[in-house]
């Protein structure tokens, strides 16, 4: 083997759970796996487990200080002001997975749930051939899974302090719970990943799709609120449940108090995370984006 062959290969992954301490599956199967760990035994990389946020798991909470998934810019791990549970701990965790940029580790796979109906939802921040390859790899042998891309400058997301790295996130559950049919998913969905590593580094990876559908992120719709900043509505009956479908201008999107409806007016776009439970704290009602379609290879 090549040294330039040795670099490419995923010689060391980390599956990351509890990211957020109320999104029990990812903990919990995390758990499963240091029981069992048969369950899951590559051959040709090593694997490791991190529970992200075990002090916002102990108190049921998404995070204590500040979004953990929200804490890994450059600019952030290097600052030295910043306080606060979530911002030490990002600074541990990249300094046991990273650093950033020049990581110990090949690969993260962070799990997260979704109390809106998204299925199984795999978030990328970058598109070369290994990811969409990745992506394509799973759709192909599971139902109900979407691809969503959430590019940025500087990423604030843990996953990023490695060079590859997934996102996937399963749901409905609520916060706090565990559901069987999400934990199967989120199971499934770790073999398979684990399973195309494998052969990534075995060169004997299966021919891919042609092409492959991402709903790439343009902006956010926050819920309406008075003056003073309150919400003062909530979700339109007719878009709740309706994650990955379109939203066409002239759809009542919310409901308020006082008995009236509010419309989109905008482009047609793709909805999802709508009603999500975990925006509330910053007001966002639903997310917002459009589908590319990506050659692969
Ligand atoms: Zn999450």
């Amino acid at each position: 083997m090549s040294r330039e062959e040795a670099r490419e290969m995923v010689n060391k992954a980390v599956v990351v759970g509890g990211t957020h301490g109320n999104e029990y599956t990812g903990v919990y199967l995390l758990e499963k796996y240091h029981e069992y760990p048969h369950l899951l035994k590559p051959k040709t990389f090593e694997l490791e487990y991190l529970l992200a946020n075990p002090e916002a798991f102990k108190h049921n909470r998404r995070y204590l200080d500040r979004d953990l998934n929200r804490s890994f810019k450059q600019s952030d791990l290097k600052d030295p002001l910043l306080s606060g549970y979530e911002n030490a701990r990002a600074k541990e965790i990249n300094d046991q997975l990273g650093p950033k940029g020049d990581a110990r580790v090949d690969m993260i796979i962070d799990l997260h749930t979704s109390t809106a109906p998204m299925g199984v939802n795999l978030v990328l921040t970058q598109t070369d051939t290994f990811h969409l390859m990745l992506v394509d790899y799973v759709q192909q042998r599971m139902d109900d899974v979407t691809v969503t891309l959430e590019k940025q400058q500087d990423h604030h997301f843990l996953m990023t302090v490695a060079d590859r790295h997934v996102l996937v996130e399963v749901g409905p559950v609520p916060q706090g719970q565990l559901k069987h049919e999400v934990f199967e998913k989120t199971e499934q969905a770790v073999q398979l990943i684990a399973e195309f590593i494998e052969h990534y580094n075995q060169h004997s990876l299966p021919q891919p799709s042609e092409s492959i559908d991402i709903y790439e992120y343009f902006g956010v719709m926050h819920l309406p609120t008075d003056p003073l900043g309150n919400i003062c509505g909530m979700v339109h009956k007719n878009i709740q449940d309706r994650d990955f479908q379109t939203l066409k201008s002239g759809e009542p999107i919310f409901h308020l108090f006082n008995g009236e409806d509010e419309f989109y007016d905008g482009e047609d776009c793709t909805i999802s995370f709508i009603n999500e439970a975990a925006y509330y704290d910053e007001k966002k009602a639903f997310s917002m984006s459009k589908k590319h379609t990506y050659h692969i290879g």
